[in-house]
Formats: structure tokens, sequence, C-alpha cells
């Protein structure tokens, strides 16, 4: 196939940079990345690929339309892959604004700059082209059956700021494929975890809470249920996807790793006594550490995705287990320290998060 070069936005945050690692190491592809580094961007994730000269990265807010008009013509760009996105719930429930704004008006000005230079292309790169939007199973609300799964009929009714704005995105990509005939393919993962991922989230949390002595905040009781999906496993599929999938077609992407919060919780304290044995002060067990914390509004029991599409049309599956997907994390943590420290103090930014309190 020929080489391509791939404009990846949200690159520097933690799918978008476990994909352009995965582009840079695992294809001959180029990539251009658009980010423009809020709290949850870091260069820091990008460093493995870096010195490549098949990378580039341009600080652009996806709300810039000039800026993002000159992107493509700078780089002119085969497909785009677009992860720019506000993606923490919690913080969608404090501060709606920023989500409708990236996730809602960043995406049209996305698919308006991307419709331009598109219509300007030859016929064979028209044809070749894609605008590939990644998106979550949180734009299907909430399942209550335990047997019932997402597929990618499942009517929307997201429950969150965030799921809203999300679930909003997605439907300008279906019109702007409808309408224009920009070629477009969504695809909607489940949970993610692994290596780079932000503290404010609940796998690296727990984790650097542990080796902190701080609690392990549970929300409500723990009961909640989340599919779980190793990072570098979805990166591998979204390539797969924007390589091999149809155009105008959605591909939910999953774990098949269904587990209540307070069992991930337990889950990370076994593998912590067995990789972390030397414990901070005070601590005896790891599990002692959880605390129960008053459950978030709105909060969604289950999510789970049927992700048979994906095999069967496009023969993906996860390699990871739950255990050794977990495993890999637990120790990308303990042997990373530098990364999650200047995070934590604020450093990779200059902005100090409030995660050490
Ligand atoms: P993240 O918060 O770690 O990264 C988001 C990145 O987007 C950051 O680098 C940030 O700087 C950048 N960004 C934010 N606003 C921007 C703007 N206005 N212009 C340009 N860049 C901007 O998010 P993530 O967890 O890597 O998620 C990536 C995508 O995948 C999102 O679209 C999210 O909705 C989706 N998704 C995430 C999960 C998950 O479990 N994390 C699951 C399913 C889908």
């Amino acid at each position: 196939m020929a080489l391509k070069r791939i404009l990846v936005t949200g690159g520097a945050g933690f799918i978008g940079s476990a994909l352009v690692r995965y582009l840079v190491t695992e294809t001959q592809d180029s990539v251009v990345v658009v980010d423009k580094l809020t709290y949850a961007g870091n260069l820091a994730s990008l460093a493995p690929v870096a010195a490549s000269d098949r990378f580039a990265f341009e600080q652009v807010d996806i709300c810039d339309r000039p800026a993002l008009d000159q992107v493509f013509a700078t780089y002119q760009p085969d497909m785009v892959m677009h992860l720019a996105a506000e993606s923490h719930v919690d913080r969608s429930i404090d501060g709606p604004a920023a989500f409708i704004e990236t996730n809602i008006v960043g995406t049209y000005q996305m698919l308006e700059a991307a419709r331009h230079y598109w219509n300007a292309l030859d016929d064979e790169k028209k044809a070749a082209f894609r605008f590939h939007h990644i998106s979550t199973d949180e734009v299907f609300g909430d399942l209550h059956g335990t047997d019932d799964l997402f597929t990618e009929t499942t009517p929307y009714a997201p429950s969150s700021p965030y799921s809203a704005s999300k679930a909003s995105s997605d439907h300008l990509v279906r019109a702007w494929m409808r309408t224009y005939g920009l070629p477009t393919i969504i695809t909607n993962s489940s949970n993610n975890y692994g290596p780079y991922h932000f503290p404010e989230k609940l796998i690296p949390l727990m984790i650097l809470n542990a080796l902190s002595a701080k609690p392990l905040p549970v929300y409500g009781n723990g009961a909640q249920i989340r599919d779980w999906l190793f990072v570098e496993d979805h990166a591998r599929a979204l390539y797969r996807v924007v390589t091999a999938g149809e155009v105008g077609e959605t591909y939910n992407i999953g774990g098949h790793n269904e587990r209540k919060n307070l069992d991930v919780v337990h889950t990370l304290c076994d593998l912590l006594e067995e990789l972390a044995p030397q414990k901070p002060a005070g601590v005896t067990h790891y599990r002692d550490l959880i605390t129960y914390v008053t459950d978030r509004p709105g909060h969604d029991m289950r999510y789970a995705i049927d992700a048979s599409k994906m095999a069967q049309e496009l023969d993906w599956k996860p390699q990871e287990t739950f255990e050794t997907g977990m495993r890999k994390t637990v120790l990308w943590y303990l042997n990373n320290e530098a990364w999650w420290r200047s995070v934590q103090d604020g450093s990779y930014t200059g902005e100090r998060l409030g995660l050490d309190a």
C-alpha cells in the first residue's frame, strides 16, 4: 500500500499518543499531530517518536479554522484521525462549556476544513481520503440488563455533558457524509486504560494514590460496570479501521473485559501487593486504602460493547486480556515515575493539577 500522511488531532493525549507511537513505529506512514496542548496534552507522551522524520507537531486549536486550513494546505494529508476532545466526565459536569466548544464546535470546524480541502483533491485522492472520527460507547447511555450489549445500531441516549457533546459530534460527522459526501468513518470504543494515562482517570489515580498511601476513592458502592480496552489494542483497531473499514460505517471497539469498578480497584491492589511489595509507611494492605465516596450525578450503571463487527469484518481482536493489560499498566507506572511526577507537579505544562489532594 502506498505510504500515507495522516493528520491526527489530539495526538498528545492518552489514546492519541498511543496511536501516534503505533503509527510511527509499526507503519511506514507519516503523521502530523494537531493538538492545542490543554492540561490533557503532554508532549512527553510523544517523546519516543519525536525524533522521527515521519513525525510533525502543530500546536493548533481545532476551533481555529484559519489555522486548520493552514495545516491542511501545508501537510496535504491523505486522511484524518480526529481524537481531539475534552474527555473527562467529571470535568464536564463541573464546567460543560469547554466540552461544547471543543467537542461540538471543534468537530464542526474540523469537518469544514477537511471538506474544503477534500473538495479540491483530484479524483483518486478524493476517493482514498478518510475522515475517521474517534468516539465513545458513552453516547449509548446506560445498559441495565446484564445480557445486553451496545451494537452499532443501539440508539443514542447520552447521560453526561461529555457524552452528549460526543453524541452531537457523531451526528455532525454522519451529516457531513450524507450531505456533502465527505468519506467518514466513526468508531465508538469502551473505556481505555494503559501507559501514559492521565492520573485523574480511575486506573492511574488508584495506582498512584496507593503508592503514596492516599485513599482510593470509589464512587457509590463500586458496582458500576465498564468494559476495559488496553489502549495499544485500541490504537491497532483504529489503524485497521482507517485503512480497511467501509466508508460511512460505524465500528464498535471493545475489550471483552467487563468489570465492576470495585473489582478493578481490587485487581490493582493485588497487582501492587505483588509488584510493589515495599509499601509506604502505615499501609499493611493496599486494599485497606479503599474509601467509598458520593456517587457521580447521572452515573451510568453499565457499559458493554459488542465488538463482533470488528472481528468479523476487519479481523481485529484485542491481544491483551484484562489481567495481562493491567499487569503491563501497573508495571509501566512503576517504571515511569518521571512521567507521572511531571504531571502531578505541573512541570509538563506549567499547570499544576489538584491531583495530589
Ligand atoms: P485525552 O483527554 O487524554 O486527550 C485529548 C487531547 O486532545 C489532548 O492532547 C488535548 O490537548 C487535545 N485537545 C483538547 N482540546 C483541544 C482543542 N480544542 N484543539 C486541539 N486539541 C485539543 O483524551 P483521550 O482519552 O486520549 O481520548 C481521545 C479521544 O477518544 C476523545 O475523542 C475521546 O472522546 C475518545 N474516547 C476516549 C476513551 C477513553 O477511555 N479515554 C474511550 C472512548 C473514546
